[in-house]
């Protein structure tokens, strides 16, 4: 019973639970049991009880995995951090809140990065999470928790956030479905922030159907966020099979060098692909992309440092240093976080400090409306732009923690679309040496159905299947 039901996608769930052919406490209890029993340090906490009742939804009971930082009322929520061990919000984020309202329920919090900052999981301060294709490997960050969950069939689907490629690239290195919505189109209200004007929630599926199902009871605007819009239109789920009429663009700038040749080979074969289903391919430039990286370690560093200042030891979590109030501060912060957050604040606050300000952040700004302009006359050409989501498949646990350089390169594909503010997903597409490839698809801002349309028509004629054994 319990692999027959492990083997539905959760749209195939909820539609089964509707139609009375399967009880939502047995399909909640079979991956409780998963998630409670799991050795890949994926969830940081899992719920005991089944939930007694659900709310009557399109969602219909079907269980979620959430990142750790979204605020879960009385449930902890920690972002991955030690400063925030223990603390359990009196509030849902507003993004749960509403897959709440929709019929769904929470499984348990998933393990990530510390306040998000990271490619691999390994920041996290409560340990790594392991890649359930290869064990030694890494399942890429930040929300290495709800990708590998989901990619192991821990949990039906799960959410995360993705400020620079942190539901984008797990999704890749796990050979999953993940997408990035556009900036606003849901609220960010109760996630625990680290880089406002990039930060973005959005879902890890295992395949388009549910990506957009999920997404379509994340999305709208919030009186609780002021930078929230909603989508202009409704998420439908996608029907296309075919891709007549829609021109795709290739960026050689994302598309060629770093990029590894296993990778570019699945790469390329998904392009021929898109133009055997009808699709037309032209090279488009994005003449500023190549500058992304630099401009996300100075813009997101320095938002991160503002929005950090408030973990001083007086409002939340663990406390340290008690003899006077400033050694309260730095020994509560010192020991709290972890290296790379440490090296963030430091990078962030010194980016920011009058004198200097100009010199990085003013300049860092100019580079990101670069690129925003790149995307906007590329979008002018095409309808679609398309790379692979990661430059390599994943990596080994502990290759790349002595070397952040060589870390942060590994979101040089997916950074130019949340500083331009626009949708993009990741969808598997082949394997390179024995590990999943992911194949990026962005549009310009709002397009999220033309974005899920295209996916599930590559999905389709692609026909990834290769989940990891599930144990
Ligand atoms: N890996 C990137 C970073 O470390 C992106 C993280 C994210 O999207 N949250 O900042």
């Amino acid at each position: 019973m319990s692999q027959a039901v492990l083997e539905l996608s959760a749209a195939q769930a909820a539609a089964q639970i509707r139609g009375g052919e399967l009880a939502a406490e047995e399909l909640f209890r079979v991956y409780r049991d998963r998630a409670a029993a799991e050795e890949l340090g994926a969830f940081l906490w899992v719920a005991e009880e089944v939930p007694d009742a659900p709310a009557d939804g399109p969602l219909q009971g079907v269980p979620v995995a959430v990142k750790d930082l979204f605020c879960v009322g009385d449930v902890p929520s920690a972002a991955g951090s030690r400063i925030l061990e223990g603390y359990r919000p009196p509030y849902t984020a507003t993004a749960v809140e509403r897959l709440l309202l929709a019929g769904a329920t929470v499984l348990g919090k998933t393990n990530m990065d510390e306040f998000a900052m990271g490619s691999s999981n390994e920041n996290s301060g409560f340990g790594p999470v392991r890649n359930p294709w290869d064990e030694t490997k890494v399942p890429g960050g930040s929300s290495g928790g709800s990708a590998a969950a989901v990619a192991a069939g821990l949990a039906p689907w799960a959410i995360g956030t993705d400020t620079g490629g942190s539901i984008r690239q797990p999704a890749s290195l796990c050979g999953i479905v993940g997408m990035k919505p556009t900036y606003g189109a849901v609220s960010r209200y109760g996630m625990i922030a680290f880089a406002s004007s990039l930060d973005q929630a959005g879902p890890l599926t295992r395949d388009v159907t549910d990506c957009a199902l999920l997404l379509s009871h994340m999305v709208g605007a919030d009186p609780c966020d002021c930078t929230s819009t909603g989508l202009p239109e409704d998420i439908r789920l996608p029907v296309a099979e075919r891709l007549d009429g829609l021109r795709f663009g290739v960026p050689p700038e994302l598309t060629g060098a770093g990029v590894d040749p296993g990778v570019k080979v699945v790469f390329d074969a998904t392009v021929e692909r898109i133009e055997q289903l009808g699709g037309s391919v032209e090279p488009v430039a994005l003449p500023h992309a190549g500058h992304a990286i630099a401009a996300y370690y100075v813009i997101a560093p320095a938002e991160a440092s503002a929005n950090l200042a408030r973990y001083d030891g007086v409002r939340f979590g663990p406390r340290a240093g008690h003899t006077d109030l400033l050694s309260l501060y730095e020994e509560t912060r010192e020991e709290g976080f972890g290296t790379e957050v440490k090296r963030r604040i430091m990078l962030g606050t010194y980016a920011l400090s009058s004198g200097y300000y100009e010199a990085y952040y003013g300049r860092a700004q100019r580079v990101r409306t670069k690129i925003a302009d790149d995307f906007r006359a590329a979008f002018e050409r095409v309808d679609l732009i398309v790379t692979p989501t990661s430059p390599t498949v994943a990596f080994g646990l502990g290759e790349r923690t002595e070397d952040p350089l060589a870390m942060y390169l590994s979101d040089a594909l997916t950074v130019p679309m949340p500083l331009a503010g626009l949708p993009a997903i990741s969808i598997p597409t082949g394997m390179s040496d024995g590990l999943p490839v992911g194949f990026q698809i962005a549009g310009p801002a709002f397009s999220e159905n033309r974005i899920l349309e295209a996916a599930h028509a590559i999905e389709r004629a692609v026909g990834f299947d290769g989940a990891p054994p599930r144990g």
